[in-house]
């Protein structure tokens, strides 16, 4: 047992746990008292500021199977202790969810990417997290474990409000991440939010994943996503569903006043919203008629 000061709170034990199993019994033994604690890069500084309620914390970054990435069952599934680096080195990550690349280079500082893992990103409930952006725009599911058992939940109903997610880390665990391998005709695309040459980004941030027909000219499949500093990643449904079946050019017609007006009932910056889908429909349009259907490779 460690017992150390973090700043204002005294921590009476850090324990490195080494199965879920094991994780899930310390939780319970001090319910309440504990949380869990991934790379530490959200929460060991709000402990250090206060404004933690936990008295001992658990890693779960050394679980073995939780610091995995593997394809299963039609799935690409990521572990909740897979770092930023993990995913930016993995190569069936960038064979089969491009975006999660796009998504990690630029976060935070080499370190942080060595620390910070998709399950604490997730949790941090972050509306500006290009990982959990790109995550919703993928139609990611989150494998949450506690004692009475596992069950997997659409990503984007994880999240309440900016900093709360609905994951209780003083008794479950966000053990894993599942999404479906990009496929043939399906372009994706991540637009703003991003710090570059050490200035601020914008404080919007949007995500676009389109599936295109065999025709190559409509739209089969569209997913939205779009988040600000002030909101969490959110799904734009209506903007999806009266684009969706529409043809290419239809599509780039209408986006950006569709947008337009979702973004500004969310109170969100309206025209940057609209400007940002517009570069991300283009670039995903791009990336989709690059890797055309069969059907369409043959025409
Ligand atoms: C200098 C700096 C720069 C940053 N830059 C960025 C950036 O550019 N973009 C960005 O999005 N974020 C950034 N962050 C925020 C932060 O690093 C990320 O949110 C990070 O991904 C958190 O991951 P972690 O593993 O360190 O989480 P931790 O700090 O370990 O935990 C965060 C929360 O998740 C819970 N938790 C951890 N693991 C689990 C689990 N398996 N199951 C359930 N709950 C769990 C913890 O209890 C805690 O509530 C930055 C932070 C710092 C300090």
């Amino acid at each position: 047992m460690l017992s150390f000061t973090t700043g204002r709170r005294i921590l009476k034990e850090y324990f490195v746990a080494s199965s879920i199993e094991e994780a899930l019994a310390y939780l319970s033994a001090h319910h309440g008292e504990a949380q869990l604690l991934g790379g530490g890069t959200h929460l060991l500084p709000q402990i250090q500021r206060g404004e933690g309620v936990a008295q001992r914390l658990v890693d779960v970054s050394h679980i073995h199977p939780m610091t995995k990435i593997s394809l299963q069952d039609d799935y690409l599934l990521i572990g909740g202790a897979v770092t930023l680096e993990d995913l930016l080195e993995e190569e069936l990550v960038r064979q089969q969810a491009p975006l999660l690349l796009e998504a990690v280079q630029d976060m935070g500082s080499p370190s942080l990417r060595h620390l910070a893992t998709v399950a604490g990103d997730i949790v941090s409930a972050e509306g500006l997290s290009r990982l959990s952006v790109a995550l919703v725009t993928l139609e990611a599911e989150a494998e949450i474990t506690n004692l009475t058992g596992a069950q997997w939940l659409r990503l984007e109903r994880l999240f309440v409000r900016k900093g709360l997610s609905r994951v209780d880390s003083t008794a479950e665990i966000l053990t894993a991440i599942r999404l479906h391998p990009w496929g043939a005709g399906q372009g994706m695309a991540l637009e703003g939010g991003q710090r570059t040459r050490g200035q601020a980004g914008g404080t919007v941030l949007l995500g676009i994943a389109l599936t295109l027909d065999a025709t190559g000219e409509q739209l089969a499949g569209l997913v939205i996503t779009l988040s600000s500093a002030e909101t969490i990643p959110q799904r734009l449904g209506q903007v999806e569903e009266a684009l969706e079946g529409r043809t290419t050019s239809e599509a780039l017609h209408e986006l950006p006043r569709l947008v337009r007006q979702v973004a500004q009932e969310l109170a969100i910056p309206p025209q940057e919203a609209a400007s940002l889908a517009l570069r991300a429909f283009r670039r995903a349009l791009e990336m989709a008629r690059k890797r055309p259907l069969p059907s369409q490779g043959s025409r």
